[in-house]
């Protein structure tokens, strides 16, 4: 699925659903909500990741890049879920950040197992569809220390499933506004939707911008144009080019990356990650569309997982399973 099912129930001036304390069965909604925020910034204090929110919607800027690179290698996975989004990141020091899990709850537990993930510091649902949601079930398993998401409360029971394995895991909730991650010597930067977009959970996707040293990745879920078109207008400083690499918006559908975005982020390399679909993707228009601007293209659906090692001096390299 690439839309909701149905509208979220959402109240105005709530954007997330409530999550609460205890168990509270009458609750159709769950997830978190702006009220979670003080507590975060608390637990966020003694947390073994160092993270600091940032500021409104302005243009702040990514902080330059010091002149020490980091040691060691950074390792990105996009892993073949199928139709769906999952990216692993790994800094040299072993924190993770999972962004996305696919459709299969069963694909991803296997692929956890192979690359031993049994911890992850920090993940992002960058929005509460299925083809995005359903694997980070099990993967709460890897007790996530900080959960982001867009603050649109999933309408499915595989978004209440997912809040319960994390509020099992004793995950801190978090809504995309802005933070800063830094998990060892890599930075995440998240950066939320814009004003305005409804409640669609495509237009609603969050941002993740990877930075290790002078290496930089940006992931957007299924953004369409709408957002996309918003950031730029706000001149969001974590959409900046050039990136080493990038993941294709909505597994190359027709309606996610464009001309003026591309022209903005700049990217070197794309990864789609997508299976077998009956929506056309990737649409040829998309794949001409990178090809035009002399981006380098992977596929899951062709080429498995892809994974990128990157190094704090900027250079990289990529391999996949076939
Ligand atoms: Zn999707």
């Amino acid at each position: 699925m690439t839309r909701p099912r149905s509208t979220p129930a959402k109240g105005k001036g709530k954007a997330g659903a409530r999550r609460p304390a205890a168990p509270a069965p009458a609750a159709p909604r769950r997830g978190p909500s702006s009220s979670d925020l003080i507590g975060v910034v608390v637990l966020l204090l003694t947390a073994s990741l160092a993270a600091c929110a940032g500021g409104g919607w302005g243009g702040r800027r990514p902080a330059p890049t010091g002149t020490e690179a980091p040691k060691g290698e950074l390792t990105l996975r996009f892993l073949d879920v199928g139709q769906g989004d999952a990216v692993l990141v790994r800094s040299p020091e072993g924190k993770t950040l999972l962004v996305d899990g696919g459709r299969s709850g069963e694909r991803m537990r296997t692929l956890m197992d192979q690359y031993a993930v049994t911890k992850v510091d920090l993940m992002v649902a960058s929005h509460a569809d299925a083809d995005h949601i359903a694997g980070l079930v099990p993967a709460a398993q890897a007790k996530p220390t900080v959960f982001v998401n867009n603050g649109l409360a999933g309408t499915t029971q595989t978004w209440d499933r997912l809040v319960t394995a994390l509020e099992k895991a004793g995950t801190t909730f978090q809504k995309a506004n802005a933070q800063v991650f830094t998990l060892g010597s890599m930075k995440v930067r998240i950066f939320g939707p814009p004003r305005g977009m409804n409640d669609d959970q495509n237009n609603n996707s969050v941002g993740v911008r990877v930075e290790f040293g002078k290496f930089t990745a940006l992931l957007t879920g299924d953004s369409e144009r709408e957002e996309t078109t918003a950031w730029l207008a706000q001149g969001r400083p974590e959409a900046r080019g050039p990136v080493q690499i990038y993941k294709s918006i909505h597994h190359g559908a027709r309606n996610g990356d464009h001309a003026a975005w591309l022209a903005a982020v700049r990217p070197e390399n794309v990864v789609i990650s997508v299976g077998e679909n009956s929506y056309g993707h990737p649409t040829p228009e998309v794949l001409d569309l990178y090809r035009q601007n002399g981006i380098r293209v992977y596929r899951t659906d062709e080429q498995g997982t892809v994974t990128v090692t990157a190094q704090g001096d900027g250079t990289y390299h990529v391999t996949t399973d076939h």
